[in-house]
């Protein structure tokens, strides 16, 4: 509501990724969390989405409800908000915590676990959350160098088991890249925002999702042909710095000492050492050039960083 009032919206929905946004009703914000556009499933073959799905939780001013028409049955995911974002200011509140449709017997005893057995108040961002912070290139993808286009984006063959492994540990899945193609203008957010949708789109196939991503669109040094002026300089988030860890823990209330950082660059690990996170460091990617910087571990992939987080939590 806080969210709601805020941002002056006239309707809010709460939404979050799941792991099986290819048969759920999903959306798609602006930067400020604005709806741009509703997808209600079945979703065309080899669309791309980001993973928003429509949680069937709303907010409404009461003058919204005067636009309804009495007396017509109407389904607010289908019905209603397709036409009502383009009228009215509606915003999506992204949310990881504990949310579900308990509509039938079997989903309420799902529920009724997931209360007892403390999941549901564990994820509540009142209480201190985990989290495995992803370098994405080198990490989640093959490293082609610089990537620019969907088209020469890949995801590992393990990265959507091992994502979907990090999910069911109970830990937030948070990516922090470095995207200095923004600043040296080979892409522009759109491009990279296509880039980001076949990531969810494809780990989304494999059971898996991120709850954010977040990237430094930065780079420090002039000199490049088509570089973009007000992205050059020295900023908080490009790592090393420390800045995406940092935002994301006071977003989620992550408790940083119990948290990790995957990531296969010397600036990955130091960027988690500077956030106080344990860092284990892959041999893919970038993660064989020798460096000065030590991280806590170091292990052949994805998979092996995943399997390495489940055995020093037993
Ligand atoms: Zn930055």
């Amino acid at each position: 509501v806080l969210f709601h009032q805020n941002k002056g919206a006239d309707a809010t929905l709460v939404v979050h990724p799941n792991d099986h946004p290819y048969d759920s009703d999903l959306l798609d914000v602006d930067g400020q969390d604005r709806v741009t556009a509703f997808y209600p499933k079945p979703h065309p073959e080899g669309s791309r989405y980001r993973n928003l799905v429509n949680a069937a939780a709303y907010v409404f001013h009461p003058s919204v409800l005067t636009k309804l028409e009495a007396g017509v049955k109407a389904d607010f995911g289908k019905d209603i908000f397709p036409w009502l974002y383009k009228e009215l200011k509606v915003y999506a509140y992204n949310t990881p915590e504990y949310l579900k449709d308990m509509g039938t017997p079997d989903r309420l005893s799902k529920v009724e676990q997931a209360i007892s057995s403390g999941k549901v108040a564990q994820r509540n961002l009142k209480n201190p959350q985990r989290c495995i912070f992803l370098d994405r290139d080198g990490v989640i993808n093959i490293d082609t160098d610089l990537i620019h286009r969907a088209e020469d984006f890949e995801l590992y063959p393990y990265a959507g088991e091992s994502i979907r492994k990090i999910n069911k540990m109970g830990f937030l899945a948070v990516v922090v890249t470095n995207q200095s193609v923004l600043a040296r203008g080979m892409c522009s957010v759109t491009d990279l925002d296509e880039i980001h949708k076949k990531m969810e789109t494809e780990l989304g196939h494999q059971g898996a999702f991120v709850e954010a991503i977040y990237y430094c669109p930065h780079h420090p040094h002039g000199g490049f042909p088509e570089e973009v002026p007000e992205l050059k300089f020295d900023c908080h988030c490009r790592k090393p710095k420390p800045g995406m860890l940092l935002d994301a823990a006071q977003r989620f209330n992550i408790d940083l000492s119990k948290s990790y950082l995957i990531g296969d660059s010397p600036r990955d690990i130091e960027a988690g050492q500077n956030a106080g996170v344990t860092t284990i460091r892959v041999k893919t990617g970038h993660g064989l050039k020798p460096s000065e910087v030590t991280p806590n571990h170091h292990v052949e992939d994805l998979a092996a960083a995943v399997a390495l987080i489940e055995s020093l939590e037993k």
